[in-house]
């Protein structure tokens, strides 16, 4: 889709269990930030349930489907659009197995061996490809274009003249010399 050279989108949720538990919010913040993801949108919200069926609509003939959407929709989420070389893979392998016990004992330093409570509840969702990344970010930021913000912004936040902004979570554009001071 883009040159190899570019960052690559994919679109984070932290999920209801994890936005009304400081210490996991903080914790898994940190790791995007350690791993030196670049935050282009931040969005609190309470997920509707018209999102989330359009969202997880290759779901809808699973035993989970129903408490998957009654769960999303519970309380607010944290929906994040991530930029890094190779984000979707590099978010995928932070976040671990998507089932609890998977994540807990085959890879118990992940987020979701970590802060997993169930398969359902299992802290965050992370794109599993470049598609799906473009049909999830036009879901829950219908005014963010993926096209204009690789014509416009991308080479900003590639080359690093961005300031992170720790209140609001979401890396903004610096294109004066400061940043380097
Ligand atoms: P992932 O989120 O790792 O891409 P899937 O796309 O397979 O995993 O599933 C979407 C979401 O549905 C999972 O993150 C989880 O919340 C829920 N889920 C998946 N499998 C199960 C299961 N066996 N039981 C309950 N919930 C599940
Ligand atoms: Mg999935």
């Amino acid at each position: 889709m883009h040159s190899s050279k570019s960052l690559e989108l994919t679109l984070a949720i932290l999920k209801p269990h994890i936005v009304k538990s400081p210490f996991a919010l903080k914790n898994i913040h940190n790791i995007i930030i350690q791993n030196e993801f670049k935050v282009v949108r931040t969005r609190k919200s309470l997920i509707t349930h018209e999102e989330a069926s359009k969202f997880y609509a290759e779901h809808i003939n699973k035993f989970f489907y129903n408490r998957l959407l009654t769960f999303m929709c519970s309380g607010p989420s944290l929906i994040h659009i991530l930029a890094r070389h190779n984000a979707i893979n590099t978010w995928r392998q932070l976040m671990g197995p998507t089932k609890v016990y998977v994540a807990q004992l085959s890879a118990p330093n992940t987020i979701r061996g970590t802060f997993g409570l169930s398969d359902t509840r299992n802290a965050t969702h992370g794109s599993d490809s470049q598609d799906s990344a473009e049909r999830e970010i036009a879901i829950f930021f219908k005014d963010f274009d993926i096209k204009k913000w690789y014509a416009d912004e991308e080479m900003y936040f590639n080359t690093g003249q961005v300031k992170f902004d720790f209140v609001s979570f979401v890396h903004n554009i610096a294109k004066n010399t400061d940043i380097y001071k």
